[in-house]
């Protein structure tokens, strides 16, 4: 149905695609996997017309086409899912299908008309939507399929997906492979961009794995396993799973009780919460994402007004509720942030000062009479950070923005995990990090723990959670929905509680 023959593309030094080649049998589901910046959407964006190739050729049912843009790929039967929906937002879901569909026929669309169409589309593909639902009002989960009609309503015998399950929570990733089994089933023909193997092994027939702009490996799914993947992606073997042995807890580090934040107006974000975190022990937060995990992160951290906490927060036996971020700092408090453009880094700023960040008024930065900047001292803590957290390039004048995120948030963690501190609050971790990287940061977070911090880590990714926590609270509008034991509970249960279905 599509081949890439020879495909290559360059963006200034950087060599995207270098004669990338693979094919996508009619019927068939295919999945493209590789680590960030593997060039798997570029590949799939010449495919669509988005941009040209430098070299190579594009096949469709067997013969070369020219695509020289999106509607050219249109008309061949190609559709496009980006990473980043392109709805218009006060419009409505039939509004956007039709949008664009009909060049020159905008005063006179018969919008009616065009809502039995999509009706009749999403009967038969089982992407329930009401076309006259405006897009603002529609969940993630349900934008995504208005992504899916426009394409099919353009008559897509090609579906091609950019990431299309970073937005889902698990059960929504579910009901999502249903419905592209289903598309397969009606004879579609899907290419899904992932980086997650777990779903590369559930959903597709065929897998094409890409590094550094070239194909290292095309496969049959059910003949590969996660570590061949992994390793094909990285260039070497990778540790999936963190191993680590029982958690050794020991006294009480951080005791939480009646905890909640105001949002705006009368909401709450943080709605009530208590529980209790031990040293030696990781205690992970799962929520689909705005449920309170950012706001109940800030608060422990100190980044929150008093004026808008109730409850109380103690660290070590002490009420620290009323404590700013820079004393919870110096009593051992080390905050990983999620953000870290907005709060993790100075991205103009060196590495060297990046790793002050924080500690800056005190040693090592500060020497002699805690008023001089200790360069040497600073120096030295950087050197540490960058040796101990593998950050590369390994130049401490370097700008943090000249880093990759994997590398800047190696930068983050190292400076927080090396103060050390006695209570850890870890956010998103691992978000937009690649899966050598991932093993790396894992396997500090299990040594912190294991040399007595209390850890608390909120992740959106489940696997993340679930496999490196002691403990699992579930948070769900502000509120703990349950807390469970992650080597005793399922995707499914906990995808429940996340959703508000069911409580333990
Ligand atoms: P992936 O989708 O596998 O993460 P991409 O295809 O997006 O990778 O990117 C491959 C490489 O090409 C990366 O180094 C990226 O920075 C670069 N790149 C992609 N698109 C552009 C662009 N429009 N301009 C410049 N560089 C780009
Ligand atoms: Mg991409």
């Amino acid at each position: 149905m599509l081949e890439l023959r020879n495909i290559s593309k360059r963006f200034g030094a950087v060599q995207a695609n270098d004669r990338v080649s693979f094919t996508v049998p009619t019927g068939t589901i295919h999945a493209i996997v590789g680590e960030n910046g593997a060039g798997k959407s570029t590949a799939m964006r010449i495919a669509y017309g988005f941009y040209t190739a430098d070299s190579g050729d594009i096949l469709v049912d067997g013969e070369v086409r020219e695509i020289r843009t999106p509607h050219d790929a249109i008309a061949l039967g190609i559709g496009m899912v980006h990473q980043h929906f392109m709805l218009v937002e006060p419009m409505t879901v039939a509004e956007n299908i039709v949008l664009g569909s009909e060049p020159g026929s905008a005063v006179s669309l018969d919008l009616k008309k065009a809502a039995d169409e999509i009706r009749k589309v999403s009967d038969e593909f089982r992407l329930t939507v009401d076309p006259n639902a405006l897009i603002e009002n529609l969940s993630v989960g349900q934008q995504q399929r208005v992504e899916l009609l426009k394409a099919l309503y353009r008559h897509a015998e090609i579906l091609i997906l950019d990431e299309p399950t970073a937005v889902l929570t698990p059960q929504e990733v579910e009901e999502f492979f249903a419905i592209l089994r289903g598309m397969r089933e009606q004879g579609k023909t899907i290419v899904i961009i992932t980086h997650k193997l777990s779903e590369v092994l559930s959903i597709s027939d065929n897998v094409t794995v890409m590094r550094d702009g070239k194909v290292v490996g095309d496969l049959k799914t059910s003949e590969t396993n996660a570590a061949e993947l992994a390793r094909l992606m990285v260039g070497r073997d990778v540790l999936l799973r963190v191993e680590k042995p029982d958690a050794k807890a020991g006294a009480s580090v951080l005791k939480v009780q009646n905890l909640s934040v105001m949002g705006r107006g009368e909401s709450k974000r943080v709605d009530n919460v208590s529980f209790d975190l031990r040293a030696g022990e990781i205690v992970g937060v799962a929520g689909v994402e705005g449920n309170g995990q950012t706001e109940l992160i800030e608060a422990l951290a100190g980044l929150i007004p008093g004026s808008h906490i109730s409850g109380t927060i103690a660290f070590e036996g002490r009420d620290i509720t009323q404590l700013d971020a820079r004393k919870r700092k110096e009593l051992g408090i080390a905050h990983v942030p999620e953000d870290r453009h907005r709060r993790g880094l100075l991205l103009d700023f060196t590495l060297a000062e990046n790793t002050i960040l924080g500690v800056h008024y005190r040693k090592p930065a500060v020497g002699f009479a805690g008023v001089m900047l200790d360069q040497k001292g600073i120096q030295r803590r950087t050197e540490q950070v960058i040796r101990d957290f593998d950050v590369r390039p390994p130049n401490p004048m370097l700008p943090a923005r000249a880093l990759s995120g994997g590398n800047q948030q190696k930068l983050i963690i190292g400076r927080e995990f090396e103060l050390p501190p006695k209570l850890l609050l870890v956010s998103q971790p691992t978000r937009g990090v690649d899966i050598g990287a991932i093993e790396f940061i894992h396997r500090k977070i299990v040594e912190m723990r294991d040399a007595g911090c209390a850890v608390l880590l909120v992740s959106a990714e489940l696997e993340e959670v679930t496999s490196l926590s002691d403990r699992l609270l579930v948070l769900h509008n502000g509120k703990v929905a349950g807390e469970v034991d992650p080597k005793k509970t399922s995707n499914e249960e906990i995808g429940l509680m996340m959703t508000g279905g069911a409580r333990s």
